[in-house]
């Protein structure tokens, strides 16, 4: 579903060229939860822009759903970031000033879906995140793990392939981010293939496989909880 090969970024500022993906390969599966693991800098946010068509890569080769996207013009990947791809951010992202209901139904708006069938659409979605009786409340009014799941729900409303989740719980505590993951991994279970950036052990080794990033470059990937790199690791024997 995703390849990447020798793929390169790097940020210009001024005079300065930032060297900040330094070559990565990777493969993904449909219907994988991955996620991609590395400390503050080390590229995660720009690796996912990248796979979310929402940045562009300097070199290398991303094919899509087994195309190009190099090769692809904007209209057509403005059409696979809509009907392809959903996202879920760090800081929710929800818009302040619309309630739950209509945040959720806020894709299914710039799809021209009416807007008595987008509201009956967000519910059955709101629902299914067990937000039923939150519809009508504004953002502010929802807890950090209520505000995740309106987004979650807003992103999985246009039945994407795959989601794109970047530190989805980096503003949540402990208890909830578990929570949080969970709803994630039930979405994954459902067929959607799922991607979530995270700083945190814990929540990596909730995925199937952790891909973890250093200085721009895959140092290692851990399937199942077996390390596949250069390292090695002693498994306790019973
Ligand atoms: P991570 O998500 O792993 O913390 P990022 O991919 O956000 O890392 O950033 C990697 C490096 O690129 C950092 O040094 C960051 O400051 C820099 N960077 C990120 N985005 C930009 C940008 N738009 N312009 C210039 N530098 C950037
Ligand atoms: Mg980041």
């Amino acid at each position: 579903m995703i390849r990447l090969q020798n793929i390169h970024k790097s940020y210009i500022t001024g005079t300065n060229k930032l060297h900040v993906l330094k070559g990565i390969d990777l493969h993904i599966k449909e219907g994988e939860l991955v996620s991609i693991m590395g400390s503050s800098g080390s590229g995660k946010s720009t690796l996912l822009n990248i796979l979310g068509l929402l940045d562009n890569h300097d070199e290398g080769v991303y094919t899509l759903n087994q195309e190009e996207i190099k090769a692809m013009s904007e209209t057509k990947a403005a059409k696979l970031r809509n009907n392809l791809l959903g996202f879920v951010f760090q800081s929710f992202n929800l818009i302040s000033f619309k309630n739950a209901m209509e945040n959720v139904a806020l894709p299914l708006y710039y799809q021209k879906v009416a807007r008595k069938k987008r509201n009956k659409t967000a519910l059955e979605y709101l629902d299914k995140m067990g937000l039923k009786d939150w519809a009508e409340h504004m953002p502010n009014e929802l807890s950090g793990g209520q505000k995740q799941r309106v987004a979650i729900a807003r992103s999985i409303i246009t039945q994407p392939k795959i989601i794109l989740a970047d530190e989805p719980t980096g503003a949540l505590d402990s208890a909830t981010s578990v929570e949080v993951m969970n709803l994630l991994k039930e979405i994954n279970q459902s067929g959607i293939t799922v991607i979530i950036v995270t700083h945190e052990n814990d929540i990596a080794h909730m995925t199937d496989r952790i891909i973890n990033l250093k200085d721009g470059r895959i140092e290692s990937i851990i399937e199942n909880n077996k390390i596949n790199s250069k390292e090695t690791i002693r498994v306790p024997q019973e």
